[in-house]
């Protein structure tokens, strides 16, 4: 195996072009290192990206919204008051991953890049509206972080592709997020089903709002109709139940033993307005 500590993303993406066999980028190396050790994936290439200036930082961007480094664990995004405090849900989906251990090293870029469609991470994200920066040979492209899994363990990245940052747009006013899973046990399992919801209040009724499912499909999904039934609402009863409905129907899940296809498209609704009226209360409690 060769090991590369590349100074720049456009280095690491040159390597990861020039390799040919298997390529992994090294980030907290949660998946990477698990993948290895049981021999299910060894790399001929392993890229670390830790080594490349600014990979390690939470910085605002010019317009208000955040930009994560592609090497910042868990533990840290946590700490982050503001970032804590304007995204809840994103931070609490990061916060849900592994344990202690694993918080200090696990990466919200490399949960997206892993692929799995039960990644804790990446439905608050695809919820905000998050993009992220893909750096090539021939430089670089935004991309929605919905648009980045393309089914189990399967990205759009290119051979010679890396993630150089996460960005966030910025709160606005009036908003929060929030993001449940279920397990079937307390801690340190994957999720049967996972919920994200952002949402902008003025006064009592919601003005805009994003609902994102995990577990129930190839990918994350966003779900436009969830977030139709409850905008222009108080998130009464009705507009809850109407939400619930239009989870459960996005859903496209597998049957296995950690859940059926029945309990995960009822779960999603269950998740659904409990994240929704968490979001709900956060955004009409928000001062910013
Ligand atoms: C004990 C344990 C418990 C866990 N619990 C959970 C859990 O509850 N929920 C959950 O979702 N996950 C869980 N995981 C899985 C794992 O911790 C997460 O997916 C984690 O976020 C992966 O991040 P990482 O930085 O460690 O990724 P790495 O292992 O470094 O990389 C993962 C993948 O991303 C790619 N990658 C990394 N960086 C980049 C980049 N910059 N550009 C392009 N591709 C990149 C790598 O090539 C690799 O394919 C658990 C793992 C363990 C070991």
């Amino acid at each position: 195996m060769r090991y590369h500590t590349p100074t720049t993303f456009a280095d690491a993406a040159r390597v990861s072009a020039g390799a040919g066999g298997v390529t992994r980028f090294l980030a907290g190396g949660t998946d990477v290192l698990v993948q290895l050790r049981a021999g299910s994936v060894t790399p001929d290439d392993l890229i670390d990206v830790k080594h490349i200036p600014g990979v390690h930082d939470i910085t605002r961007t010019a317009d208000g919204g955040w930009k994560i480094g592609v090497a910042v664990p868990g533990i840290v995004m946590g700490r982050h008051e503001e970032l804590s405090r304007e995204w809840p849900g994103v931070v609490e989906g990061m916060e849900l991953i592994g344990s202690t251990q694993v918080q200090g090293r696990a990466t919200l870029t490399g949960n997206l890049c892993n692929g799995s469609p039960a990644a804790d991470g990446v439905p608050a994200l695809v919820a905000a509206g998050a993009t992220v920066t893909v750096t090539g040979e021939n430089g670089e492209r935004e991309v929605a972080v919905a648009d980045i899994p393309t089914g189990p363990g399967k990205t759009q990245l290119k051979k010679g592709e890396v993630i150089s940052a996460i960005t966030i747009p910025a709160r606005g006013k009036n908003s929060a997020d929030a993001y449940l899973r279920f397990i079937p046990r307390t801690e340190m399992d994957i999720a049967v089903v996972g919920c994200a919801v952002s949402l902008t209040v003025e006064g009592e009724k919601i003005t805009k709002a994003r609902v994102a499912l995990g577990a129930v499909a190839p990918t994350v999904i966003l779900v436009d109709a969830a977030a139709k039934a409850i905008e222009g609402t108080t998130l009464d009863d009705a507009a809850l139940d109407k939400l619930a409905a239009a989870a459960s129907a996005a859903c496209k899940p597998i049957d296995d033993r950690r859940g059926t296809v029945a309990f995960r498209t009822d779960v999603a609704g269950v998740l659904a307005k409990r994240a929704a009226r968490i979001a709900y209360d956060r955004a009409r409690g928000a001062k910013q």
